[in-house]
């Protein structure tokens, strides 16, 4: 069955992704050795991203998750960030990581670090699965990041447009165009 989706190419593949999700997995439990962090999936976009990533986390941890928009559904951000759905758990004295989609304008994690922060963790990482740095409004610099990438709107893998193509299992530059 094909499956005809508004792209101009494909960026990177599944099998890079979970290529990089298998070493910053490795990478992550070794910095995190002796700790069991608490893993932040931020809804819906970053759920591909994190299942490949916590698969390749061999300590102790635990899943939490949060939701936020900044994206009104189109291509470029609303430049307000909103809370949709908090944590479960208190993170006081935990170590937690963040994981992301995207890291775009930098609002989106400037928002997180802030507000996780006045709970009290004992530290705090973000890890992205996409880092757009060039768009960047704010400073920001994640922790871990799977893959840098130019200022082109991305979907698939965890990304949409308009809610649609998160289901992709590669990310491809969106074509307008072709939608
Ligand atoms: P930021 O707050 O850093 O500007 O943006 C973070 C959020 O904007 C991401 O979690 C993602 O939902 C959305 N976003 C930023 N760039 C893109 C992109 O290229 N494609 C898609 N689909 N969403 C994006």
């Amino acid at each position: 069955m094909e499956y005809n989706v508004p792209i101009k190419r494909v960026l990177i593949s599944q099998e890079q992704i979970q290529k990089r999700a298998a070493e910053l997995g490795e990478q992550i439990s070794k910095d995190y050795a002796g700790k069991a962090p608490v893993i932040v999936g931020i809804l819906r976009g970053s759920i591909l991203f994190f299942a490949d990533l916590v698969r390749n986390i061999k300590i102790d941890c635990s899943f939490d998750f949060m939701s936020l928009s900044s994206y009104n559904g189109g291509t470029s951000s609303s430049g307000k960030v909103r809370l949709n759905l908090d944590l479960r758990e208190d993170i006081k004295g935990k170590d937690v990581i963040i994981v992301e989609d995207i890291v775009d304008t930098g609002l989106t994690a400037n928002y997180l670090f802030n507000l996780l922060n006045t709970r009290q963790p004992s530290s705090i990482a973000l890890c992205t699965m996409l880092d757009k740095p060039s768009n960047r409004e704010i400073p920001f610099k994640p922790t871990y990041t799977a893959f840098t990438i130019e200022n082109e709107f991305v979907i698939g893998y965890g990304l949409d447009y308009n809610e649609i193509y998160r289901n992709l299992p590669f990310i491809g530059v969106f074509d307008e165009s072709k939608k």
